[in-house]
């Protein structure tokens, strides 16, 4: 089910029934706001073999089909591991899984997620898919960080922006799930308009509760001694912490501190304790600092105890 995005959805709902859809689309935005569903509840919209008021029926035979990722005019490709290439061997396998024609419905669709993560290689093979693109055929790629892909890439590609989505429609789709009053005002302050996390919280509350942890673990750091300091660099790099949840504290973090920044635009002078003696230059030189060591970790071979060495140590 769709949470939020209705002014993307309508756009390409329409350009569909009209016949326009182009064969490729770029979906982006910041993690978590429900990309994928969305190109998954659009790939159902195009093969339902029943749709009603703009909406696919989730009841077809196609509908079914593509939740249980059956339907053989649907695939979705996705790296094994986020620390992975997405190699050339796997552009080539699905430009020509894409190049037989639709088993039974009107156009095969496949969805890259994190398209970022296509090695040189990778991009060049499919930069030839859209120069010659195939008949009946759309790529929906996903992606947190559009930049990393060819410009080339990017400019021959429909781009769709996805924004955070409106605490009511959140609120509204976990109450529906069965959220009651005492878990909503637990989840929702802590999902930011992304309605994955919020899914993600109430399917599995100790999510909510090891983030609340890393939020807090930033305030001790942003107060504590160069000890205390090496210390964390030296348990986040070790064993018990993989690549994927090193690269999720750090989302956390900018995450925190965007929030902060907002506050402070908000609410002025006042200021949280623990960061009083961030001035707003700091919270956004941090910022960057957080961005630049996840490409850091995500990009090259850097050792990553240094790596967080020198980002606690600057905090
Ligand atoms: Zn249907």
């Amino acid at each position: 089910m769709l949470i939020g995005h209705k002014k993307q959805w309508d756009f390409l709902a329409k350009s569909a029934e009209a016949g326009h859809l182009p064969h490729a689309l770029l979906f982006y935005g910041q993690e978590h706001l429900g990309k994928k569903t969305f190109a998954i509840e659009f790939a159902k919209y195009i093969s339902c073999l029943d749709k009603k008021s703009g909406i696919p029926c989730q009841k077809c035979i196609n509908c079914i089909s593509i939740r249980k990722n059956l339907f053989p005019d649907f695939l979705i490709v996705e790296p094994e591991l986020l620390s992975k290439e997405i190699q050339i061997f796997q552009i080539r396998g699905l430009i020509e899984k894409l190049s037989f024609r639709p088993y039974s419905a009107k156009i095969k669709i496949t969805v890259l997620a994190k398209a970022h993560l296509m090695s040189q290689e990778a991009q060049n093979c499919f930069l030839k898919f859209l120069e010659e693109p195939l008949g009946e055929a759309l790529i929906i790629l996903i992606t947190e960080h559009p930049y990393s892909l060819l410009p080339t890439i990017l400019s021959r590609i429909q781009k769709i922006k996805f924004f955070p989505v409106g605490s009511e429609n959140i609120k509204k789709f976990l109450a529906e799930k069965g959220a009651g009053e005492r878990a909503l005002s637990e989840i929702l302050p802590f999902v930011s308009g992304k309605p994955g996390l919020a899914v993600d919280f109430f399917e599995a509350p100790e999510k909510l509760k090891e983030r609340k942890k890393f939020m807090l673990d930033l305030g001790e750091l942003a107060r504590a001694d160069l000890a205390f300091r090496f210390k964390y660099a030296e348990n986040i790099a070790g064993d018990s912490f993989d690549f994927a949840k090193r690269k999720e504290i750090l989302g956390i973090w900018v995450e925190c501190l965007r929030n902060l920044l907002l506050s402070r635009f908000e609410r002025g002078e006042k200021r949280e304790e623990k960061f009083s003696h961030y001035s707003i230059n700091k919270i956004e030189e941090e910022i960057k600092l957080l961005q630049e060591i996840d490409s850091l970790i995500s990009g090259t071979n850097i050792n990553v105890r240094l790596a967080f060495e020198i980002l606690l140590m600057k905090l």
